[in-house]
């Protein structure tokens, strides 16, 4: 995360809902289990519309590029009970989810990588 101002209070972002999954989990780099533990992102493998992701935990798991999966969907409406304390997401990271938007009309869909929110 460098090049990015360290704000004292975090910007809202709006992300559109119709984002790619395979982009928001590289911006955001959150994963809601099916067990509603959110767990941090150590890596992604993309292989077209495939992805395999590893956790800092260490769980890797396959996914597909799908904007109506069940992970995108939780993702969006944040729906998690626990975050994993093995992965350590730390706090700002969590700020930064708490504070992003998903909306139907606008929003970015985050097909610039290099460009700065
Ligand atoms: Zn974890």
């Amino acid at each position: 995360m460098s090049g990015e101002p360290k704000a004292k209070t975090l910007a809202k972002r709006y992300y559109h809902k119709r984002v790619e999954l395979f982009r928001l989990i590289d911006k955001i780099k959150l994963w809601p289990s099916r067990r509603g533990v959110l767990h941090g992102i150590k890596s992604i493998e993309k292989v077209g519309d495939t992805a395999f992701i590893t956790t800092h935990c260490n769980k890797t798991f396959m996914v597909n590029n799908s904007r109506n999966s069940r992970a995108a969907r939780w993702l969006r409406n944040k729906w998690f009970k626990d975050v994993c304390t093995a992965c350590g997401v730390p706090d700002w990271k969590l700020a930064k989810y708490s504070s992003t938007q998903f909306k139907r009309h606008y929003g970015s869909l985050l097909l610039e990588d290099n460009k700065k929110q």
